[in-house]
């Protein structure tokens, strides 16, 4: 789907938005535009002697704050474009839920299962080696995190290269998903799938709107599909179905699988563990290839996987009534506009899968701060952490040493707290965006690039110009 140009796709988003906005349109230029663009390109020594070229890139989107934050990508459709427009999202997406960055994106061009973990290292030390060269990493600067095809281990070599070049007093604060014990905070894991959860709740709250798509309010027994079963798509569907929404369908790489009944998630994942794949799992069948799920039988669409999958080919053909956007532009312009007629309610991801950064800037504060966020209140109420302990450290049921216990429960008092903050931020941003959307007789995605605009564009006008 490359032929896609999704820079030009996010502007046009932007370009609808900036109608509703007072700005002149040489100020709307200033925001669009990528104020740095760098194309990195160094040879890797592979396990078996020979030597390959790998291309990444890092753009910083807006310096309207700083520092600029967004994810790395491994993945074989980066490429500049993506990369450009995956960074404009995140400056939209830090103002939309206040969260005070510039946005940036970082990728590199690889098919991961090509290469060892050893190559995989080499690749993630020596990218961040030439980031620190440009001066595109720092605590003040530019701060990277997790994204599609990385996780809290790459960003752990992030760290601890950062760490070897610099000394920096500051330089746990220089990259966000850590490893907990390198500076990390509990939550920011499942943080974007947890925020996707949120923000569904709240729109299927609005009275309203599930009047207009002829569904009841609030969660409980809606049925939802989900692409991806990554970091983001798996806790969007943990925490749904907690919620009480039911699992119909999956698409993974291999294929896509559909069940009406439900589909039991912790058994799939561990049948996809053993088998390498969803195709096969209990009652379910499978479908024609991997998008076709995305045409099935469900109120709630979950696209948490890459960009541009509801598309001109299979939008007119989408059920869903509401598509819940926790991947980064999985909706074109044209499928959008198709959507909307259709009378989807669209939850924008610039809005919707914020969780991720919101979590990541209190895992900054907390390394800038060098404290511990966690109290030890809790430290004798075994019960009323449990369930978190659980959920965060994976501890299966035993006794602990009182020692233990003052560690446990600093652990999940933590985690209580990025849980409230992040659960408040997605509820305030959804009501910002609802009136907005009123006020204007908008959609949620015209919202939340207005909204963004809006918030971005003040700080400009108040700026000036240097020199
Ligand atoms: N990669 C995530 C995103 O697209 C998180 C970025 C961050 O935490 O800086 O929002």
């Amino acid at each position: 789907m490359s032929d896609y140009k999704f820079f030009a796709q996010v502007n046009r988003a932007f370009d609808i938005a900036a109608q509703y906005s007072d700005y002149k349109q040489g100020l709307l230029d200033q925001i669009k535009i990528c104020n740095n663009i760098y194309h990195i390109t160094f040879p890797l020594e592979r396990d078996d002697g020979s030597i390959e070229v790998i291309h990444g890139w890092r753009v910083e989107h807006s310096h309207h704050k700083l520092p600029t934050k967004g994810g790395i990508r491994f993945s074989m459709t980066v490429n500049e474009d993506e990369t450009m427009a995956l960074a404009a999202l995140m400056t939209y997406k830090c103002a939309v839920v206040d969260v005070p960055f510039g946005g940036a994106k970082g990728g590199i061009k690889i098919d991961k299962s090509r290469f060892s973990d050893e190559e995989i290292e080499r690749i993630t030390r020596r990218y961040t080696y030439e980031l620190i060269k440009k001066d595109f990493l720092g605590p003040g600067t530019d701060v990277p995190a997790p994204d599609y095809g990385t996780g809290a281990r790459e960003m752990g070599w992030v760290l601890d290269t950062y760490r070897q070049l610099k000394s920096d007093i500051n330089a746990e604060a220089c990259v966000t998903g850590k490893p907990i014990p390198q500076g990390g905070v509990r939550g920011r894991t499942e943080a974007t799938g947890r925020g996707v959860y949120f923000g569904v709740r709240e729109a299927c709250r609005n009275e309203e709107d599930m009047k207009e798509l002829g569904l009841e309010t609030g969660l409980e027994d809606k049925t939802f599909v989900v692409q991806g079963l990554g970091n983001v798509g798996y806790y969007a569907a943990k925490y749904m179905i907690e919620g009480g929404a039911k699992m119909v369908g999956v698409a993974e790489i291999e294929g896509s699988i559909y069940d009406e009944n439900g589909i039991d998630l912790e058994e799939l994942m561990a049948f996809r563990e053993d088998t390498g794949s969803i195709i096969g799992f209990a009652n379910t069948t499978e479908l024609e290839n991997n998008t076709s799920v995305l045409k099935a039988k469900c109120d709630i669409l979950i696209p948490a996987a890459l960009e541009n999958q509801l598309n001109e080919e299979n939008a007119s053909k989408i059920q869903a009534k509401i598509i819940a956007e926790a991947a980064n532009g999985p909706t074109t312009a044209e499928a959008h506009q198709t959507l909307k007629e259709k009378g989807a309610l669209i939850i924008p991801d610039n809005y919707l899968n914020a969780g991720g950064v919101t979590v990541s800037y209190f895992e900054w504060l907390k390394n800038l701060s060098h404290v511990r966020f966690g109290r030890m209140e809790k430290r004798f109420e075994e019960s009323s952490f449990r369930k978190i302990l659980n959920e965060i450290e994976n501890i299966s049921d035993r006794t602990f040493t009182e020692a233990e216990m003052g560690q446990l429960a600093r652990g999940a008092d933590e985690y209580d707290l990025v849980d409230s903050g992040l659960e408040e931020t997605m509820i305030n941003a959804y009501i910002e965006l609802n009136e907005l959307r009123k006020e204007h007789d908008i959609d949620l995605r015209t919202a939340a690039f207005l909204s963004a605009i809006n918030k971005v564009g003040i700080m400009y006008e108040q700026m000036g110009i240097f020199p």
